[in-house]
């Protein structure tokens, strides 16, 4: 074997005598190196550290036993199976197998000696254990047990717990060996503040953990590792923004005339929230390094218009805007709100749909490469090859959680021109919790509104079994005789579009029967362009009382004099998105509902979820809990693109060692950046490694 390569790189293939079959099976465990193996942490472990005399295993109970073997044979009686007895002097075991070979019954001979483990349970012929884990002994390994207590790993199909066990056994004696494949990069000093084991130390505790070891010193041991790897992930991010930092950008200034005359067009006043939030991204633009901004803001904290000023802002400094909405109904919505704000003020807003074919594309593409077009919107047809923009000086991105993290940062470099990367500012209303603002989007610096408009109310929220269907059809008639509008929701059924559009379909025929004096009116996402935006229209003109919708109007809709909103079937959503939804109402004065009307019974799980969405209107909270109950992939959409995605680490339970490793990531780039390079390499696959630097 050779060690030319940096000791972290070792394959498990350049291990003797692992065959092809077995190195397949590791690698769908994403197992390809030896380190993978050490950082395999077992998923518990069995106590084989101390022999039971025959004579005193009891029924259920989990024991390792050795005795002699004094008889072996297949029965046919009953199910055919092997059974062979052994015995210790004190008592004896039968054991039992339904799945045997001849070469295995062949060496069961009388006075050879075995060693157990499995569960013991009262037999046919007395105290038998089926399918234990057994070996064969020799003279002197008798009696003579392991000390420590014996890992079980999660497996994949076809590969073998004693497989497994036996490599990590061989890697853990190469550490022993070549000091480099553990090597410990976190300097001494550090680590005693920490309170942590050497890396080490904690590689061979969790894989060989001595008998009667405590819980706390495993977990100790874990956290040791988690540490490491959280550490690799926030120097990844760190190197990658000071990367981004020495980038230039152009400087953007928005005149105070301009401020005013735009400001003073608005039919209300800028929230201090919005104004202080205002005020960060002036002094961002006011330099020459792009901006990497993240607004948060709950559901109609007015974050649009936020963005229109930093549109502004970059259209008096003679650059362009591109604006990126995640669906094109939000994009149509923001068209309007955007040429309403913008154009009084001599600037050229231009729509790339992609409805919008031949000519008429011809020629906006022409406007966004000339020039003329001087705020763009779009949906991420925005970065396709064919649009090119004259100058873009700064990205919005709406409503970040629908795109990956990958594509983020891919739109820096596809704005990048003379040397000149945009600004970007990011806005979503899915609050992103602190640790994964910490990991996933450490390159970027957070605002926050955390101020609605005046004069809104939080919705008032129940949540309703479907047998009480007709309670709330009742209710909705009364609602629409005082003059009120109403949100019907179907939600996601199978994973199917159709299917999803077809029960809205069904849904809306049902409540217009039902409510004969309610006008009723349908979208979902099958429909044209044309026919969603008129039935929009004439939801928000009051022409129709009750809207039957798809999770299509998730974002952005805005139809003040709507404060009661049925959302079916709501456990199929996640509360982000279900936070999201319900705050289409409430944006009126005056009381707003939500009914939740779910499909009974619900999992334990289920309503745990839909009592956080009573209990608060908080979006923060509501992020924060889901993430605990669902994990952050889902939360985010990142686990499709594999940005955030830990070996050990774990959210929820290793996020109060956040600020430790904010800290020693600080630490080692100052002291030791030599460390850096090679925990990187330990710890994060190149699919995970933000943009090479
Ligand atoms: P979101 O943050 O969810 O994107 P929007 O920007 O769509 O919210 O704003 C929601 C509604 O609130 C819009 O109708 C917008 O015009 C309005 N709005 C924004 N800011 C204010 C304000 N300061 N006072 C009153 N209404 C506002
Ligand atoms: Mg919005």
């Amino acid at each position: 074997m050779s060690f030319s390569e940096p000791p972290c790189q070792l394959k498990i293939a350049a291990l003797k005598g692992v065959g092809a079959k077995t190195l397949e099976r590791l690698g769908r465990l994403g197992l390809h190196k030896v380190q993978d193996l050490l950082f395999h942490l077992p998923a518990r472990y069995e106590d084989r550290t101390s022999l039971i005399p025959l004579g005193s295993v009891r029924q259920g109970e989990h024991a390792l036993v050795e005795g002699q073997v004094d008889v072996a044979d297949v029965i046919a009686k009953g199910r055919r199976s092997l059974v062979c007895r052994i015995s210790d002097g004190t008592g004896f075991l039968y054991l039992r197998f339904f799945h045997f070979t001849g070469e295995q019954l062949s060496r069961l001979k009388p006075g050879t000696h075995l060693r157990c483990y499995g569960e013991a349970r009262d037999g046919y012929f007395g105290m038998e254990m089926v399918h234990p884990d057994y070996q064969h002994i020799s003279g002197e390994e008798v009696g003579n047990i392991t000390q420590s207590l014996t890992p079980v790993y999660p497996l994949t199909e076809g590969l073998h717990q004693k497989t497994l066990r036996s490599l990590v056994s061989r890697a853990l004696e190469l550490c022993r060996e070549e000091q480099g494949l553990l090597h410990e990069w976190i300097p001494g000093e550090l680590l005693s503040t920490l309170a942590l084991p050497p890396l080490s130390e904690a590689v061979q505790l969790l894989h060989e953990p001595p008998a009667g070891v405590g819980l706390q010193r495993l977990e100790q041991a874990q956290q040791r590792l988690a540490f490491e790897e959280l550490l690799a992930h926030h120097l990844s991010v760190s190197r990658f923004r000071a990367h981004m930092r020495q980038q230039s950008a152009p400087v953007l200034r928005l005149p105070e005339t301009v401020s005013r005359q735009f400001l003073g067009s608005l039919p209300f006043a800028l929230t201090m929230a919005q104004n202080r939030v205002i005020e960060e991204i002036t002094a961002d633009l006011a330099v020459s390094k792009p901006m990497m901004r993240l607004v948060q803001g709950d559901v109609g904290s007015g974050k649009t218009v936020v963005a229109a000023w930093a549109a502004l802002a970059a259209l008096s400094s003679d650059c362009q805007v591109a604006f990126m909405v995640p669906t094109e109904l939000l994009g149509e919505q923001h068209y309007r709100s955007f040429s309403q704000w913008l154009e009084p003020l001599g600037v050229q807003v231009a729509y790339l749909a992609s409805k919008h074919k031949g000519q008429v594309r011809r020629e906006t593409l022409e406007s966004i490469a000339d020039g003329r077009a001087g705020a763009v919107l779009g949906t991420h047809a925005l970065f396709q090859e064919e649009v090119k923009f004259h100058r873009l000086g700064l990205i919005v991105i709406d409503e970040q959680h629908r795109f990956g993290v990958h594509q983020r940062l891919a739109l820096r470099e596809k704005g990048a021109r003379d040397g000149l990367y945009p600004h970007q500012l990011i806005m979503t209303a899915t609050p992103i919790p602190r640790t994964l603002a910490m990991l996933g989007y450490a390159d970027l610096d957070v605002s926050v509104i955390n101020e609605l408009p005046p004069g809104r109310s939080p919705v008032k929220t129940s949540v309703i079994p479907s047998t009480r269907r007709s309670e709330v059809i009742a209710r909705i008639g009364d609602w629409v005789k005082n003059g009120r509008q109403v949100y019907w929701v179907c939600t996601l059924i199978d994973e199917s579009e159709a299917l999803e559009c077809e029960a809205a379909e069904n849904t809306a025929a049902a409540l217009a029967g039902a409510l004969p004096n309610v006008r009723v009116g349908l979208v979902h996402g099958r429909m044209r362009q044309g026919e969603k935006e008129e039935v929009m229209s004439l939801f928000k003109s009051g022409t129709v009382d009750l809207l039957v919708a798809t999770t299509v109007i998730e974002v952005g809709v805005d139809v003040p004099n709507a404060c009661l909103m049925v959302i079916e079937n709501p456990e199929r959503l996640g509360l982000a998105q279900l936070h999201q939804l319900r705050g289409r109402v409430g944006r009126g004065p005056g009381d707003s509902f939500c009914v939740l009307m779910y499909q009974p019974p619900l999992t334990l799980t289920a309503k745990q979820r839909l009592g956080i969405l009573r209990d608060t209107s908080d979006g923060f909270v509501i992020a924060e809990k889901d993430l605990q109950l669902r994990g952050p992939g889902e939360l985010l959409g990142i686990r499709q693109t594999g940005q955030v995605q830990f070996r050990i680490a774990d959210f929820a339970r290793d996020s109060e060692m956040l600020d430790q490793v904010k800290a020693t990531a600080e630490a080692l780039l100052q002291r030791n950046p030599e460390a850096v390079e090679p925990l990187l390499q330990r710890w994060l696959s190149d699919g995970t490694r933000y943009a090479e630097v």
